[in-house]
């Protein structure tokens, strides 16, 4: 179903960056298609529905699905855009509600949308529009976590930096890279300028502009320690809006992926040898944002977060093992670790921070893979709303 040069390669160790789909691309003609997107819509809107589904039949990674419905009029609001359905594994739909709007890059001008929805099973009994959310649906259990510390006067804010690396998808090996061969380990790629160090800049400025006239509260970009690898930053904002945002900025890099023909990995250590990549998560909420007391308030919080670990490690990405090995400016996957400045910590306070005595602070373990809404809501449960012995 996705064979859209996607997210979780299994376990990759050497070979391929990613598991193979199994399918050729077919370069379809600009030229033929540019006389037919410029036809006018009728009066019609266009809404494409994206929403998350298991990735492979293993049920176990998780990935975009998106499928349009023509609306006759621009809606104004969510509430004018219609629970919708598509077909589930066995005899049952699954529903389909409409969670965030955004303006639609790739049909533009023409007030077409792109509606985030998440998904539940089918109503029954007494159930109005949808029955309880799928195991799939990780943001209603996410916007829960949210209203509970909202109803305790909290307002938690996220910001992402989401890394990846585009791949060459004839060989899966990184784009621009000799197949099977390395760049040079002297020259330094991060944040590098000039046709010897960079790869796929226009694509990435693609991406960088079409996240802005979205409506995604894109951050900022640079190029990582390789070539072939970016990042992209989503945030700071509050509540589950900031992981909306990072899947909505995942969908747009996908699409365009198909268009350039390039693809795209988010697995935690797509090349051996090389540094993984991460999702980087930058948290703050009120009491470590209000001074004085901030730093207080982070330091409580990061011990909260090493008696929680384990739960955090279960849930930041499949594959983060082969990434957190305390090289490459991580720390090992088995020991929690806090320091100020300290890129080699699982959780790294800015010297920024410390100098002001109240900010945020940066959750290093999270992998490129995983997902944002459950990131969000551990840390949110960790931090905030558990009860301590
Ligand atoms: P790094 O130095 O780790 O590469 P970046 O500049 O890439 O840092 O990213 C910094 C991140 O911190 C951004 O995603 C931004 O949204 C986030 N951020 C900034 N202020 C806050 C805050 N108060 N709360 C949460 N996140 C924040
Ligand atoms: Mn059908
Ligand atoms: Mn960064
Ligand atoms: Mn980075
Ligand atoms: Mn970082």
């Amino acid at each position: 179903r996705h064979d859209m040069g996607s997210g979780v390669s299994k376990g990759a160790t050497s070979g391929p960056c990613q598991a193979s789909t199994g399918i050729m691309k077919i370069g379809m003609d600009p030229v033929l298609s540019k006389k037919y997107m410029t036809l006018d819509q009728n009066g019609k809107v266009q809404a494409e529905y994206v929403w998350i589904d298991s990735d492979y039949w293993d049920g176990q990674s998780f990935d975009l699905c998106c499928k349009t419905l023509t609306l006759a009029d621009s809606p104004v609001s969510l509430d004018e855009i219609p629970i919708w359905t598509y077909s589930g594994d066995d005899a049952k739909d699954i529903v389909i509600v409409p969670r965030r709007m955004y303006r639609d890059p790739f049909r533009p001008g023409n007030n077409n949308i792109i509606v985030l929805a998440d998904t539940y099973q089918e109503p029954s009994g007494d159930e109005k529009d949808h029955g309880p959310a799928t195991k799939f649906n990780t943001r209603a259990a996410c916007e829960s976590a949210m209203r509970r510390a909202e109803e305790i006067g909290e307002d938690p804010w996220f910001g992402f930096e989401q890394e990846y690396y585009l791949l060459d998808t004839t060989t899966n090996w990184p784009l621009g890279w000799p197949h099977g061969k390395y760049p040079d380990k002297e020259t330094a790629f991060y944040c590098s300028v000039g046709s010897q160090k960079v790869v796929a800049r226009s694509l990435i400025e693609s991406h960088y502009r079409a996240c802005l006239y979205a409506g995604v509260m894109i951050g900022g970009i640079n190029s990582e320690v390789a070539p072939a690898q970016w990042e992209f930053q989503v945030g700071p904002a509050s509540g589950t809006l900031g992981a909306d945002d990072l899947w909505m900025a995942r969908y747009i890099l996908q699409r365009l992926c198909e268009e350039y023909q390039v693809g795209v990995t988010f697995d935690p250590k797509p090349v051996i040898k090389q540094a993984g990549i991460g999702c980087h998560t930058n948290y703050s909420n009120m009491a470590t944002r209000s001074s004085p007391g901030g730093m207080d308030a982070i330091k409580l919080q990061c011990e909260r977060l090493r008696k929680n670990h384990d739960k955090h490690i279960a849930n930041y990405g499949i594959g983060n093992e082969r990434r957190l090995t305390g090289k490459d400016d991580t720390a090992s996957i088995n020991d929690f670790s806090w320091g100020v400045g300290d890129r080699a910590a699982s959780i790294r306070i800015g010297c920024k921070v410390a100098m002001r005595d109240c900010g945020y602070y940066e959750d290093r373990r999270p992998a490129a893979n995983m997902d944002p809404y459950l990131v969000s809501q551990l840390l949110v449960e960790t931090t905030l709303l558990e009860k301590e012995e």
